[in-house]
């Protein structure tokens, strides 16, 4: 039974046929994408020998050796470049996976779809994204085990710059405001609340005034998403 969380991933993939799933540990995603017929081939990528190993093991026992390929290495670095057209990264923090995409951009060109699942910090992968010629087509955001996820497809082809608001809230997700996403902002404004207390007990300087400026803004951004009715 997959997570519901990568279940999400999986169902961002189509039209792509091939893909590789980066930082995959036991390859439950491209071995559920293979059995679901949702693509073809795929590629597992991982850097830690441990989860290689797991990842290996778990695509032979699935009798999926023929459509999965599981190879070693750092983030794009086990890629061709053509070889798949869409690439997956889920269960990291924002800044790595924007960062496992920054280092292999040589082997994006023919990617058409990149699905990523940021579990902190989506905003700088919605920053490197708009900055970098994808847009971003869909967004979910969803609660499993207490936890919530956002999950983040796009596309390749665009100009188009997205405004501040839309890169910290996701440009889809401010639309639709689920339930998740309410509880995501709710959470979001308390654990500021609590960094501001912090804040007031240190001693003050030019750079924590401008830290609680900032964060002080963020809260003001998230009443206004939140008391909207849209
Ligand atoms: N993608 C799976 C998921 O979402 O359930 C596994 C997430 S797990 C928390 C993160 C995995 O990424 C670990 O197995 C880790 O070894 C791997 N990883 C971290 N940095 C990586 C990199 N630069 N290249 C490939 N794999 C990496």
């Amino acid at each position: 039974q997959l997570s519901e969380r990568l279940e999400t991933v999986a169902s961002f993939i189509h039209p792509a046929v091939t893909f590789a799933d980066i930082g995959s540990d036991h390859a439950y995603l491209p071995c559920y994408a293979v059995k679901k017929g949702i693509v073809t081939r795929a590629i597992a990528g991982e850097v830690v020998e441990g989860p290689f190993q797991s990842a290996k093991r778990q695509v032979a026992s699935e009798g999926l050796s023929g459509h999965i390929d599981v190879r070693k290495g750092s983030g794009l670095e086990v890629l061709e470049p053509g070889e798949v057209e869409c690439i997956t990264i889920a269960g990291m923090g924002g800044p790595l996976i924007s960062s496992i995409l920054a280092d292999g951009v040589e082997k994006l060109p023919g990617v058409k779809k990149l699905v990523l699942q940021p579990n902190i910090a989506a905003h700088s992968v919605r920053s490197w994204l708009d900055e970098n010629g994808w847009a971003i087509e869909d967004e979910a955001i969803l609660e499993e085990d207490g936890q919530l996820y956002e999950v983040i497809s796009a596309v390749y082809g665009s100009n188009r710059k997205l405004t501040e608001k839309e890169i910290y809230f996701g440009p889809i997700l401010i639309k639709r405001q689920n339930h998740a996403f309410r509880l995501k902002w709710q959470r979001e404004f308390e654990q500021i609340n609590y960094v501001l207390r912090q804040l007031s007990d240190a001693r003050d300087s030019e750079g924590t005034a401008r830290k609680k400026k900032e964060l002080m803004q963020k809260q003001q951004w998230i009443k206004d998403v939140i008391n909207s009715e849209n």
